[in-house]
């Protein structure tokens, strides 16, 4: 069906607010100064700021945002907050089982804390708890991966009450796909809608008496103050808050590089097609693939479908989020493929953002006590809860308070941050694996390929996995 896609500044999610929500706080003129200068207003450092505020209530904070408070990931993302990290087995292999246990349990407390504040703060953010299902849908060899993941979640301490099988019968009851061979269903995921969430919880913020000043870029960190166009301000500690834009900020560019996610939206679609689909409890689903697609269904009934993305050389950021035809329709095929009754719906959005990956694939936040400068990202996709973790961590730091969030090794000082790999490689090497994961995909989604084929493409996708470790 002929396309309508809306070429939206930032997001759906954005475009939803109303003016008086997004209209840019004024800029900072001048010097000034702050006990703590948080550079960037995404969830990273508005998190930071709300929990300062809530262990030391007097300390001045100041946040410099370049753009406006939820301009980048954290305005356009999908909406998941997720009760785990990026790389969570790997980060947490070397602990014993009791280490482990009592950092799962903080990982899988991250959506409720999420709750917890937006039900505290009356955060106006479409807060819904309703889980994930993690779907075997388009080929056998699906399911063998899922159960493998399953058991490997048993083996590091999980539950059947955190991830439990669904046989298709039972995975239909909550989701309708088009083919399914099994699911996973875990309670331990809430959907948000990411725009609201972070313009009220600057909102907050500001109310505690944190100062924002939008359309603020930082142009250099410096000891204990960082400088903006028009001045320099003070701070005893510095928190860069800028995710996959570190880029742009001598002293935490290499922390990080920055990958592009895509994403479509529906329009609001009718309960009899709902009632179709499912996801009647707000459930966010995913198709576990290598090349990983997700979606929700928002509050205003679309689905909200994501998948893929890219890297651009040198790690450039892509500033310009319009899609092209070809880029929302790869995304609808997708959705199709799982969802075909939705073949007369129309897409009425597609954007995406930029995103940080950190070198080991697992986030980090990187403290240089001397410095007084406390970061975190690399969050791979997985920030929306994440970044309250990383926000209570730095925030605890700065205090000096609540050891227990330490023991998540995540903590990393600025010797110990893996760098990525200089070009070309890092460009050959990103390429190749995503080529190797889409070449497995597509032959194991024809089901004309023969087992030779298929074995080949498992193992080629399975011996570039392992590069990323
Ligand atoms: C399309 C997409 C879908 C995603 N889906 C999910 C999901 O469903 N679940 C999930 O957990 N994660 C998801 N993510 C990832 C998640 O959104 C991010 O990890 C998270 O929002 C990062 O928050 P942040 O505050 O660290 O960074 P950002 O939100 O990117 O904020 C950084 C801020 O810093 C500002 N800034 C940059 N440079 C400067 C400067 N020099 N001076 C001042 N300010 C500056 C920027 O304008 C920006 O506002 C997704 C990301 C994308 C792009």
């Amino acid at each position: 069906m002929e396309q309508a896609t809306q070429a939206s500044d930032i997001s759906l999610w954005m475009d939803q607010l109303d003016a008086a929500e997004k209209r840019p706080r004024a800029a900072l003129d001048g010097d000034a100064s702050a006990d703590v200068v948080i550079i960037g207003a995404g969830y990273t450092g508005l998190w930071t700021a709300y929990y300062l505020k809530q262990y030391a209530p007097d300390l001045d904070i100041a946040i410099l945002e370049a753009n406006i408070a939820g301009y980048g990931a954290s305005g356009r993302n999908g909406g998941w907050v997720i009760g785990e990290l990026a790389g969570e087995d790997r980060l947490l292999a070397h602990l014993d089982a009791a280490g482990r246990a009592e950092c799962l349990d903080i990982l899988r407390d991250i959506p409720d804390e999420v709750g917890r504040v937006v039900a505290r703060e009356s955060l106006n953010a479409d807060f819904r708890k309703g889980g994930v299902l993690y779907c075997a849908a388009r080929y056998p060899e699906q399911e063998t991966r899922l159960r493998q993941q399953l058991a490997h979640w048993r083996a590091h301490g999980h539950g059947e009450q955190d991830f439990r099988w669904l046989d298709g019968a039972e995975l239909d009851r909550q989701l309708k796909l088009a083919t399914r061979f099994g699911g996973i269903f875990s309670p331990h995921v809430a959907t948000v809608q990411p725009a609201r969430l972070a313009r009220s919880l600057a909102r907050c913020v500001e109310a505690k008496g944190v100062r924002i000043y939008e359309q603020t870029p930082v142009v250099a960190i410096e000891r204990q103050a960082v400088r903006t166009a028009s001045g320099r301000v003070a701070a005893k500690w510095v928190v860069p808050a800028v995710e996959a834009y570190s880029r742009s900020l001598q002293g935490v560019r290499g922390h990080q590089i920055a990958v592009q996610s895509l994403i479509i939206a529906t329009e609001p679609l009718s309960q009899d097609l709902w009632d179709e689909i499912g996801l009647a409890e707000g459930q966010a689903f995913s198709e576990w693939s290598r090349l990983v697609s997700y979606g929700q269904r928002s509050r205003d009934n679309r689905l909200v479908f994501g998948a893929r993305g890219g890297y651009r050389f040198g790690g450039r950021l892509r500033s310009h989020f319009a899609l092209s035809a070809e880029e929302v329709a790869m995304r609808r095929n997708m959705m199709l493929e799982l969802f075909p009754m939705l073949g007369n719906a129309a897409i009425t959005h597609g954007w995406g953002g930029n995103l940080g990956v950190a070198r080991r694939f697992h986030p980090q936040i990187v403290a240089d006590d001397d410095r007084g400068v406390y970061f975190a990202g690399g969050y791979g996709g997985e920030g929306v809860g994440a970044t309250n973790l990383a926000g209570r961590t730095i925030a605890s730091l700065i205090t000096h308070r609540n050891g227990k969030l330490r023991q998540i090794p995540w903590l990393r000082n600025t010797a110990e941050v893996a760098r990525w790999e200089p070009e070309p490689l890092r460009w050959l090497g990103y390429n190749g694996i995503i080529r190797s994961f889409d070449w497995e995909d597509r032959v194991l989604n024809n089901p004309a390929s023969p087992a030779w084929q298929r074995r080949l493409a498992q193992g080629l996708a399975n011996r570039m996995e392992s590069l990323m470790q």
